[in-house]
């Protein structure tokens, strides 16, 4: 399973939005939070890529990560 990670520090025009409205499953996936920064749910992305492609930085502000299995003690 991987998810994206945004790079909000340096690359991400957060105005562009470009990622958030074309994501296939919508804001149950990728969102806009109050503050105006890209919000990815673990819960409903599936992690597809298209937010990645569809970014229009270079590289990516916005790139599919493996999700690390977290483990219990
Ligand atoms: S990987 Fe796919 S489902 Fe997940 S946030 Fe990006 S576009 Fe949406
Ligand atoms: S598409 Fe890229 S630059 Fe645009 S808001 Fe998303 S992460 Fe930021």
């Amino acid at each position: 399973m991987s998810i994206p990670e945004v790079d909000e520090m340096s690359s991400c025009q957060r105005d562009c939005q470009a990622c958030v409205s074309q994501c296939p499953v919508g804001e149950d996936a990728l969102s806009i939070n109050d503050a105006g920064m890209i919000e990815v749910h673990e819960k409903g992305c599936t992690g597809c890529g298209v937010c990645q492609w569809v970014c229009p930085t270079t590289p990516a502000a916005i790139v599919i990560k493996p999700l690390v299995p977290k483990f219990s003690d």
